[in-house]
């Protein structure tokens, strides 16, 4: 199924192999998607790639006890300002927490008024990752396929976070999250057997659960996504860093 619309499909978290070919990309045409990587040495290899569809993170991901290691801040100091994006980063509930949450405290005092938008992963240790948020809050956080009850969101939401939401969530996580706060993604590959996506960037499915909870047609709730995406990444200055062509897509927006 595909819509008619002005504005490509939009997808804040995906993981793409960091040697990706210009065949396998060709596919995902004019979509926006941000590209997570799982570990310095990942994105090391595509800082310097271009690709017109994505927009590759900087990440650590607290899942990945090599990427934890490899972790030193003066590296990640000198990273980056090459990206706009961070991510993945965050906490997870296997690991050492001590850990991660000393690798997560560290890259949000490093991004302390940096201009980028920072890809949160919070599984199994919600708190522990808001206790951080909140001691070093940031205006371009997104909690991504975040899972917190009622409470949590409320908290989220307090601390100024947006949320990254996707098919695979129930109606009642759709439905938790602040109007002005959400932004799709797939997380593709892990979300594929739930969302049927075969590819990152395709939201459609995400769309249509959200017009239906929302009440509002597809072609509104995508453009709600990017008045989203548009407002944190005012906020947060990362509109600066952006690929010209997302910061043009973002200036052609109304206003409300
Ligand atoms: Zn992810």
């Amino acid at each position: 199924m595909s819509h008619s619309l002005d504005l490509p499909p939009l997808d804040c978290h995906a993981h793409i192999a960091h040697d990706v070919t210009p065949a396998q990309i060709r596919p995902l045409g004019d979509s926006v998607i941000f590209a997570m990587t799982r570990s310095l040495q990942e994105a090391r290899q595509v800082v310097q790639r271009q690709d017109r569809p994505l927009t590759w993170g900087l990440g650590v991901h607290p899942g990945l006890p090599a990427a934890l290691e490899e972790y030193s801040a003066e590296t990640f100091r000198r990273a980056h300002p090459y990206f706009a994006v961070v991510g993945e980063v965050g906490m997870d509930r296997r690991g050492s927490i001590k850990t991660q949450q000393a690798v997560f405290e560290s890259i949000l005092d490093e991004l302390q008024d940096q201009p980028v938008l920072i890809s949160v992963h919070s599984t199994g240790r919600i708190d522990p990752v808001l206790d951080a948020i909140e001691k070093r809050p940031h205006p371009g956080l997104i909690l991504h396929w975040f899972s917190g009850n009622p409470d949590q969101v409320e908290r989220a939401a307090g601390a100024g976070c947006y949320f990254s939401v996707n098919a695979a969530m129930t109606d009642e996580a759709l439905e938790r999250i602040p109007e002005d706060r959400w932004l799709p993604e797939t997380d593709f590959p892990s979300s594929r057997a739930r969302t049927k996506a075969r590819l990152p960037g395709n939201t459609y499915p995400l769309e249509d659960r959200i017009s239906h909870i929302r009440a509002m047609t597809p072609p509104v709730v995508r453009q709600r996504a990017y008045r989203n995406l548009r407002d944190i990444s005012t906020k947060s200055g990362a509109v600066a860093r952006l690929p010209k062509r997302i910061a043009d897509l973002l200036a052609t927006l109304p206003v409300h």
